[in-house]
């Protein structure tokens, strides 16, 4: 289902190559958490995956579906960002329902799809508001439900909380993980925040200037960090 290989995948700008050749594989069902310090190249990797931007070179197989030439919307991922991306004048019943809609599924299997997602972030209670009237984690909900009806091989989140105050994000991670244990979907989840790396990962991919320095789980990384800058960033006692 959702895994998600890739092999030699490189990314220019110009001429300035801001991720070298690397290779990387995230098993279907796993929760992947990409961190390092900000301008690493997080989210172009993500972005890459995501089909938003082209790789220089090498291949990304999704689904064991090599998807270079295969456009966004059809490689089967649902992408979370930190702005709501919300549309204000429509409820989130309709904000929920969108992407569906833009598909013209029919209007019942819409509404069941929609319900479905409210469910499963308690959003049920609020489904005739606008995003206006809702709180910060609310719309990041949204957003989430969004994603959901969809039915992804993958989420690709990108940095989803950084808006959110501190207590509020505690929440949010608590959610993501929950909606992960119920989906079991693969999710890829880009955070600059060692903490959230170390307390929601199955693996985290430690990047640093486009190079990815260490691949392991939480508490690999933290007992065998292989370099100074693993160490340092996760707050390994080495
Ligand atoms: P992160 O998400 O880890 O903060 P980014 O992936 O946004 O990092 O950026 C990685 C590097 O690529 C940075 O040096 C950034 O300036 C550069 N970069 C990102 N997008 C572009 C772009 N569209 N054009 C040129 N350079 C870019
Ligand atoms: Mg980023």
């Amino acid at each position: 289902m959702g895994r998600i290989v890739l092999q030699k995948v490189s990314k220019k700008f110009g001429e300035i190559e801001v991720i070298p050749p690397l290779d990387l594989t995230i098993e279907d069902g796993e929760f992947a958490v990409f961190v390092g310090p900000s301008g690493c190249g997080k989210s172009t990797l993500l972005r890459l995956i995501a089909g938003l931007e082209d790789n220089t070179s090498g291949d990304i197989i999704i689904d064991g579906n090599t998807v270079t030439q295969v456009p966004p919307s059809k490689r089967g991922l649902a992408m979370v960002f930190q702005s709501y991306a919300l549309y204000p004048h429509m409820t989130v019943r309709k904000n929920i329902g969108f992407p569906l809609r833009m598909e013209k599924m029919d209007q019942a299997e819409i509404d069941a799809k929609v319900n479905t997602a409210a469910t499963s972030l308690n959003l049920t209670d609020y489904l005739d508001r606008k995003p206006g009237q809702l709180s910060g984690g609310q719309r990041q909900r949204v957003a989430i439900g969004r994603a959901i009806v969809r039915e992804p091989l993958a989420f690709l989140f990108d940095e989803p909380l950084s808006n959110l105050d501190a207590a509020l994000r505690v929440g949010m991670r608590m959610e993501i993980l929950e909606l992960h244990n119920k989906l079991k979907t693969t999710m890829i989840y880009v955070t600059h925040d060692q903490v959230e790396a170390m307390t929601m990962a199955d693996k985290i991919v430690v990047l640093q200037a486009g190079v990815i320095e260490q691949v392991g789980s939480p508490l690999e990384l933290y007992r065998a960090p292989r370099n100074l800058f693993v160490a340092g960033f996760i707050g390994s006692p080495k």
